[in-house]
């Protein structure tokens, strides 16, 4: 696994998933790598500054394994911010709107300390929409959003320009 390049060509794009038209990146291939994995973990490290985070939050279900990846190499505690009706303690959560429909996610109510800068991660970024959701959820709670990671980013549907304008600083290793 020499460049980014090779990290690309590990996650693959499957036509009409969820729905037709859809071309549907999945990294489930890149997960099966496990030096490519180990290497994408790496280079996502390389591109913040892991003493200006305190905790890392991942969003259900494949933000998890980013999330406990970089929690591990880091020593950071993570964050689940996970679907409705999921968590056993006390839970808040945000409702937001996707293509059709809507839906919310829920973190634990008092996971976060007033000011803990947390590092927002999921494997992929399209609209931006469950990011921001998530970025919502954690500011409620007192937590510091301004940096956000995604193996993969779709740009040409926005997400890393309406996480910007939230005054979240996103990247991906593939876009
Ligand atoms: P958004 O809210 O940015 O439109 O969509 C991103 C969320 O949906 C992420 O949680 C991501 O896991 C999932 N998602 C949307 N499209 C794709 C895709 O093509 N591939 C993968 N792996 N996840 C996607």
């Amino acid at each position: 696994v020499h460049d980014n390049a090779d990290l690309a060509a590990l996650v693959r794009t499957i036509p009409d998933f969820p729905k037709p038209g859809i071309f549907f990146r999945d990294v489930s291939t890149l997960l099966l790598d496990g030096k490519g994995f180990r290497a994408a973990i790496d280079r996502l490290i390389d591109t913040f500054d892991p003493d200006a985070v305190d905790l890392i939050a991942g969003i259900e279900a494949r933000g998890f394994i980013v999330a406990s990846a970089l929690s591990y190499a880091l020593a950071k505690g993570k964050i689940m911010l996970r679907k409705a009706g999921k968590l056993p303690g006390a839970a808040i959560g945000v409702d937001y709107v996707l293509e059709y429909g809507t839906d919310r996610i829920e973190m634990h109510v008092g996971a976060v300390s007033p000011g803990a800068r947390v590092l927002l991660v999921d494997d992929l970024i399209a609209t931006g929409g469950t990011a921001l959701a998530g970025v919502k959820l954690l500011r409620g709670e007192g937590a510091v959003v301004s940096q956000a990671r995604f193996l993969v980013d779709l740009p040409d549907l926005g997400g890393a320009a309406r996480l910007a304008d939230a005054g979240v600083a996103s990247g991906a290793l593939l876009v």
